[in-house]
């Protein structure tokens, strides 16, 4: 088996068993493989292992590689799960599946003016769960009136749940659990807005246990990151 297959198998074993330890069943929880600075023969080579969920963090390589691949890899979903412009929105909502990154009102109304009348388009509100307002994210006290928007005004976008990254220095566990709480909050505006993304390679076990519905696992299973060129 090459490396990529190794540490695949070998992710995936350990998702099973924080999947088993919780008490939850193994169809909740989708496992996408983050890319990002990755050439896109890793995506060919992820996909002929069976994976089908991908994630990209910048719009510009997300857009390449989904066109590179597009005729050739069928069945691929493409997750965009970085920090997005505004004025990036049409090029975003044309290359991804899924957006779990919508902060604020204003991309949330790019994104639905791009294609207002087109296919919906999975999103997913980003809370911020440190006291760093320059992180991406919505403030959990601003995260219903958010929601509330998007419900309201974004008919085009249908609202999938919650994301988040957890604070790099913070105790995992707990801001999971506070991401919780703003899944709670959504629900109570979309009652079908059940995922949590959430996980990362440093932190999908604890994830698992407070619930996360997707991880976006990239350095455990792709090696490390090349410098972005
Ligand atoms: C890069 C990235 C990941 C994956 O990070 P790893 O630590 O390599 O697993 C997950 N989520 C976001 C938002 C990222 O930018």
């Amino acid at each position: 088996m090459s490396e990529l297959a190794d540490r695949l198998a070998d992710v995936d074993a350990r998702i099973a068993e924080a999947v088993r330890a919780s008490g939850r069943a193994p169809d909740e929880v989708t496992r996408i493989v983050v890319t990002k600075f990755h050439p896109v023969t890793v995506v060919t080579e992820l996909h002929r292992l069976g994976v089908r969920d991908v994630g990209e963090n910048r719009q510009q390589e997300l857009s390449a590689k989904r066109d590179t691949v597009a005729a050739t890899l069928p069945g691929l979903r493409w997750h965009f799960i970085g920090q997005a412009q505004t004025n990036k929105a049409r090029a975003v909502r044309a290359a991804a599946d899924a957006v779990h990154s919508v902060d604020r009102v204003r991309l949330a109304d790019a994104l639905h003016a791009a294609d207002p009348g087109g296919a919906t388009l999975d999103v997913l509100l980003q809370v911020n769960l440190t006291d760093d307002t320059g992180r991406g994210g919505v403030a959990p006290l601003e995260l219903e009136r958010l929601a509330v928007h998007v419900a309201q005004h974004c008919p085009s976008l249908r609202m999938r749940g919650v994301m988040a990254v957890a604070p790099l220095d913070g105790d995992a566990a707990a801001a999971f659990a506070r991401l919780a709480d703003a899944s709670a909050t959504v629900r109570r505006v979309a009652p079908d807005a059940t995922w949590i993304s959430a996980g990362m390679t440093g932190d999908f076990v604890e994830a698992i246990a407070a619930g996360a519905t997707h991880l976006r696992i990239g350095s455990a299973i792709t090696g490390p990151r090349p410098d972005r060129g």
